[in-house]
C-alpha cells in the first residue's frame, strides 16, 4: 500500500512535466531541451517505482500462500489428530469390554468363595464394587490369602483396566491435539481469505499502476533515443543500448500473473504446440534442468542481480545444471507436463527471492508481448 500512495505522488510529477515538454514543444525543440542525463535518471526513477509496485504485489502474494500453507498444514494434522483419536477410542472400548469380562471372572470367584463362606468372599465383594485395582492389590491380607489362581484374575482384570485407562488418555490427548489444530485451521483460513482478497483489490491497482508506469517509461525512453540520435548527430554522444531480453517463447498469452481460482498463479502462460523452442530470457547459469513437482519438467536459469526465470510444463529440457547460457539460446521445448491442461510455457521470474509479474518485467525490458 505504501509502495503504491509513494508512486502515486512521487513519479507522475516528474514524468508527467517530461511528457508535457514533449508534447507542446515538440521533437525539434525537445531534443534542444532534453537532458538525456535527467531523462535517465527519470527512468531510473520510474524503473524503481515499478520495482517497489511488483514488489509490494509480490509481498501480499507471498502472505496469502503462507497463510494458506498454514491452513493446509493444520487441517492435515487436524484430521491425523481426530484419527488417532477414533483409534484410541476404539481401543479403549476392546480394553473395557476385557476389563468387564475379567471382572465377571473376579465376580465369580468372589461369590464362589463367598458361598463357601470364605473370609475372602466377603472382602472380595467389597473391594470389588470400586473397581480400582490398583487399590485392591495393595491389600496385601488379603492377596496373602488368595491362592494363584485368584491373582491371575485379579492380574487380568488389573491389566484390562490399565490398557482401558491407556487408550482413554491417548483418545483424550489426540482430541485436544486435534481441536488445537482446528483451531489454528481456522486462523489460518480467515487469514488466507483476507489475504487473497487484499491481493485480488490490490491486482486492480497495482495493474492500473504499472501500466501507467511502463507507458510513461516508454515515452521517456523514445525521448532519450531521440534526444541521443540528436545529440549523436552533433556531439557524438552514446545511443542507450536495449536491454537485451528476449521473449521466452513464442505463442498465445492465455493466462497472466495475480490470484487465480482462489490461489495465486505466480507466472505467465504461452501456449503454443508442443516441441516449441523456449530460449532463455538473458544471460545466465542453468540452476535446474529435470523434473519439479507440478511443473513436470523445469528448467530454472540464474542471472545477474539476484535474478531467476523458471520455465515449467516444458516437454524436453536441452541444457544441463551448471551450463552457462545466452539470451536468445534454445534450453527447452514447449510441452504439457505436470498439472497442464494444454501445451503452453509457464514463465515466471524471481527477483531476489521475490515472485514478480514476467509480463510487467518483460515489457519494462521492452520484449513486445
Ligand atoms: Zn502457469
Amino acid at each position: 500500500m505504501a509502495a503504491r500512495h509513494s508512486l502515486r505522488k512521487a513519479v507522475p510529477a516528474s514524468l508527467f512535466a517530461a511528457m508535457v515538454c514533449a508534447a507542446t514543444l515538440g521533437p525539434a525543440s525537445a531534443f534542444a531541451q532534453a537532458d538525456p542525463d535527467s531523462l535517465s535518471d527519470r527512468i531510473a526513477a520510474a524503473e524503481a517505482e515499478l520495482g517497489e509496485a511488483q514488489a509490494a504485489l509480490a509481498t501480499t502474494y507471498d502472505t496469502f500462500t503462507s497463510a494458506r500453507h498454514r491452513f493446509d498444514t493444520a487441517t492435515r494434522k487436524a484430521q491425523e489428530a481426530q484419527r488417532e483419536a477414533d483409534e484410541a477410542t476404539v481401543s479403549a472400548r476392546a480394553a473395557a469390554k476385557q476389563a468387564t469380562e475379567a471382572q465377571g471372572n473376579v465376580d465369580e470367584l468372589a461369590s464362589a468363595s463367598f458361598r463357601q463362606g470364605s473370609v475372602i468372599g466377603s472382602s472380595l465383594t467389597t473391594y470389588l464394587g470400586s473397581r480400582t485395582p490398583a487399590e485392591m492389590m495393595e491389600r496385601s491380607s488379603l492377596l496373602n490369602a488368595l491362592g494363584s489362581e485368584h491373582l491371575d484374575s485379579l492380574g487380568t482384570l488389573q491389566r484390562a483396566v490399565d490398557e482401558q485407562r491407556s487408550f482413554e488418555a491417548t483418545a483424550k490427548t489426540s482430541l485436544r491435539e486435534a481441536k488445537d489444530n482446528e483451531a489454528e485451521a481456522a486462523v489460518a483460513k480467515t487469514e488466507a481469505e483476507k489475504a487473497y482478497t487484499a491481493a485480488t483489490d490490490q491486482q486492480e491497482s497495482a495493474k492500473a499502476d504499472t501500466d501507467r508506469l511502463l507507458a510513461q517509461k516508454a515515452s521517456l525512453e523514445s525521448q532519450l533515443a531521440d534526444t541521443g540520435a540528436a545529440a549523436a548527430t552533433v556531439e557524438g554522444a552514446p545511443v542507450p543500448s536495449a536491454s537485451g531480453v528476449v521473449k521466452p517463447t513464442t505463442g498465445t498469452l492465455t493466462s497472466t500473473y495475480g490470484p487465480r481460482g482462489g490461489t495465486i498463479h505466480y507466472g505467465i502462460d504461452i501456449a503454443n504446440s508442443i516441441g516449441t523452442p523456449i530460449v532463455s530470457v538473458l544471460d545466465g547459469e542453468v540452476i535446474s534442468a529435470g523434473p519439479a513437482s507440478g511443473f513436470g519438467l523445469w528448467v530454472r536459469v540464474q542471472h545477474a542481480n539476484g535474478l531467476i526465470t523458471v520455465y515449467g510444463h516444458i516437454d524436453q529440457a536441452l541444457v544441463s545444471v551448471g551450463q552457462r547460457v545466452t539470451a536468445g539460446q534454445q534450453i527447452a521445448t514447449l510441452g504439457n507436463r505436470g498439472e497442464s491442461t494444454g501445451p503452453h510455457l509457464h514463465f515466471e521470474v524471481h527477483d531476489n527471492g521475490q515472485k514478480i509479474d514476467p509480463l510487467v518485467w518483460l515489457r519494462s525490458n521492452g520484449v513486445d508481448i
